[in-house]
């Protein structure tokens, strides 16, 4: 959604033209901004993240105690001793994957806010201040410093990150996927735009106004 800024009447419309005094905002003025909602729990990007994890201990544990009990025990007992071993780190991995379910279920749902303006594009991560929600991000919240929206519930903002348009080296657009990715090194980290199909032609439009030299 287009929104723009109009500094004589402090106020922000919809659109590129000032709801009260009915002038056209200057191009720095005018933001495209939507809005999408995530729930980690349900998100297999981040199962991805924490699998690789938990999998890389898994399998580093395994060797270091197949190792040690090598080194330490004769060929005879070192088959016998293997077997609880392996079942030992198997139960550590289930163990493992309680965990990062546990604690993305804890997270709860998240608000991410995304703003594209002339310098570049913007990506917040909100969620509802909890201490037990920051816990679950391993994250400490120091709760003199939410916000309140309009309902009342205070938010944390959990991250945020910025890419500007001229780090812009690499763009893949998936209109059927409602994504845009945008890679300062080709290839890899994207920085990812989700988009709500009703939003996604007016942020394609304007990444490639922003980027049309490059991209
Ligand atoms: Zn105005």
């Amino acid at each position: 959604m287009i929104v723009s800024y109009c500094k004589k009447c402090n106020l922000e419309s919809s659109g590129a033209i000032c709801q009260n005094c009915g002038k056209k905002a200057s191009v720095n003025a005018v933001r495209d901004v939507w809005r999408t909602v995530r729930v980690p729990v349900a998100d297999i990007g981040a199962w991805k993240n924490a699998g690789v994890v938990v999998l890389v201990t898994c399998v580093v544990l395994l060797a270091v105690l197949l190792t040690a009990e090598r080194l330490m025990s004769t060929s005879a007992s070192f088959a016998a001793t293997s077997g609880s071993l392996i079942a030992a780190v198997i139960l550590a991995l289930l163990i493992g994957i309680a965990l990062v379910f546990g604690l993305l279920a804890l997270q709860g749902r998240e608000e991410v806010r995304y703003s594209l303006n002339m310098e570049g594009a913007c990506m917040q991560t909100w969620y509802r201040a909890s201490r037990l929600r920051a816990w679950a991000r391993l994250q400490h919240v120091d709760m003199g410093n939410t916000v309140a929206a309009a309902d009342g519930v205070r938010y944390f903002m959990a991250d945020e990150r910025r890419m500007a348009w001229q780090d812009v080296n690499e763009i893949k657009y998936s209109p059927s996927t409602g994504t845009i990715r945008l890679y300062h090194t080709p290839h890899l980290a994207p920085f990812v735009l989700r988009l709500p199909p009703e939003e996604y032609d007016t942020a394609e439009a304007i990444v490639k106004k922003y980027t049309k030299r490059r991209a």
